[in-house]
């Protein structure tokens, strides 16, 4: 029994490294892949249940950003108000952060009667590749 946990407890740690390991978004599946790749023991339960404890604990934010698994977000914690321009044809995303946006919006929720908590900002919009040659190098098949 003691053992077992013991054994939970390091695949929890393995879990939370490769989290922050990365200033990429990924989904909970390709995290389970990079954990097993240097614990093959790692399970997928362990992982769930350890990236809901990391969004609740507010240092992990699960976003949207085009795909069809839901993606997670290790920049929050340092940079709690960046934003994603997402690529409609090949799903690049990148961050931004605008302090000008930042003022508006504070303004704009008082203006409706609200305190802000937790703001994301997302446009989905054409990269460059695909306003100019009508296809994106990077997408996907
Ligand atoms: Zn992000
Ligand atoms: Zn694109």
């Amino acid at each position: 029994m003691r053992s077992q946990s013991m054994r939970l407890t390091l695949q929890r740690r393995l879990v939370v490294e490769m989290t922050f390991a990365t200033r990429d978004h990924f989904t909970a599946e390709s995290l389970l892949a990079q954990c097993r790749r240097r614990n093959g023991k790692v399970s997928r339960a362990t992982v769930y249940r350890t990236l809901a404890f990391l969004v609740k604990a507010g240092l992990l934010r699960q976003v949207g950003l085009g795909q069809q698994s839901p993606q997670y977000d290790p920049n929050f914690a340092d940079a709690p108000r960046h934003g994603h321009f997402v690529c409609v044809d090949c799903q690049k995303v990148v961050e931004f952060h605008d302090p000008c946006l930042d003022v508006r919006e504070s303004i704009v929720t008082k203006e409706h009667g609200f305190s802000p908590k937790r703001v994301s900002l997302q446009i989905e919009a054409s990269c460059d590749a695909f306003r100019e040659k009508g296809v994106c190098p990077r997408r996907a098949g």
